[in-house]
């Protein structure tokens, strides 16, 4: 073993999908989120695999991610794109049979003008204020677009992973209010609003995080395993100190490995202080600070030397990092880099 290694367990996301598609609830279909590569974890294995578990529409951020997910998938499933229609994407928005999401009307006008009849979705602003039309907008474009090849009317909510807040409900009457009585399809549930309940499904969900085992979906399994090779190993006596700035010193014997990932495989070094590698199920803390290809840790408590201590495990998920980090999972995930020698696992 040279190259850390990002193992994605393909059985996890497409159990994860399963649930996801039960918690949405007969006669509402689930799609998949896989923008950013399938959050870090790769568009194609990971599109590939949902497809064949039962997913038909998936969504990307911008039109640039769909081509190699088009290829994967061939050409059934429909790829939706969040951006809408930009100047520049009109190629691809044919060639790869593409839906976008229009945004506004400037993308509406490019649309219609440029691909008459080419379906499209409608992103509406329920108050995020941050992608979509403004009920006014919609209200003024509304009988225009509902005479053209539109596909679906969707929203996004801010606050959806605090099931309390009064924006949850305050984001559905307003969606509702644009969009009650219009004989199109409706999405206004990420993997939060999934567990808000049945009012939030509507005729479409759009899990994203849940799938690749992130919070809220607390009973998603983990998707993400991540092993760093162990490198060299070596005792640091009493009064030695280790890493970049002598920020961690010894105050008896230890045994510490070094192994080889770092910041630069999304490591990030504000985890210096506090992250915990693990040998199965024993935790392994790491001293000094993260370097940009190298991590030092404490293996004194190991009866044998390990070829890789794990980062991502059955123990420690991407929300523990995340929480350490004062991040979030969908952060970690898509920090993850390049660097990795990449596996899939089952499906
Ligand atoms: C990212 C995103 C999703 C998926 O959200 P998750 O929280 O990852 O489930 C759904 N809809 C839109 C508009 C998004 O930007």
């Amino acid at each position: 073993m040279t190259a850390a290694s990002l193992t994605i367990d393909l059985d996890a996301l497409t159990a994860n999908w399963r649930a996801l598609d039960a918690a949405s609830g007969s006669g509402v279909e689930t799609a998949a989120v896989i923008k950013a590569g399938a959050y870090g974890l790769g568009a194609g294995r990971v599109g590939r695999a949902l497809a064949r578990a039962g997913a038909r529409r998936f969504f990307v951020a911008v039109t640039e991610e769909a081509a190699e997910l088009r290829e994967a998938l061939g050409p059934g499933p429909e790829i939706n794109v969040f951006s809408g229609h930009m100047a520049g994407d009109t190629d691809r928005i044919h060639d790869l049979h593409l839906t976008p999401m229009i945004n506004s009307i400037d993308q509406m006008l490019r649309h219609v003008e440029a691909l008459p009849g080419h379906p499209f979705g409608v992103q509406l602003d329920s108050g995020m204020n941050r992608l979509g039309m403004e009920p006014a907008e919609w209200a003024g474009l509304r009988d225009i677009a509902l005479a053209q090849n539109i596909t679906l009317l969707m929203s996004h909510l801010a606050c959806a992973d605090e099931p309390d807040h009064p924006m949850n409900a305050a984001q559905l009457a307003s969606f509702r209010a644009m969009t009650d009585g219009v004989d199109v399809p409706r999405s206004l549930a990420a993997t939060g609003g999934i567990l808000l309940g049945p009012a939030y499904h509507f005729d479409l969900t759009r899990p994203g995080i849940g799938l690749y085992g992130g919070a809220p979906f607390a009973q998603a399994q983990p998707v993400a395993h991540v092993s760093l090779p162990v490198i060299q190993t070596r005792v640091v006596e009493a009064g030695e100190t280790v890493g970049y700035g002598n920020a961690w010193t010894a105050t008896q014997p230890i045994r510490l490995a070094t192994v080889a990932a770092g910041y630069a495989d999304g490591i990030h070094r504000a985890l210096s202080r506090g992250l915990t590698l693990y040998a199965g199920d024993t935790p392994c803390p790491v001293r000094g600070r993260i370097s940009m290809d190298l991590i030092t840790v404490d293996i004194t408590g190991l009866s044998e030397t390990p070829a890789a201590l794990d980062l991502l495990n059955h123990v420690q998920t991407v929300d523990t990092l995340a929480d350490l980090a004062g991040t979030i999972g969908y952060e970690i995930l898509t920090s993850l880099g390049r660097r990795y020698q990449r596996r899939y696992s089952g499906a």
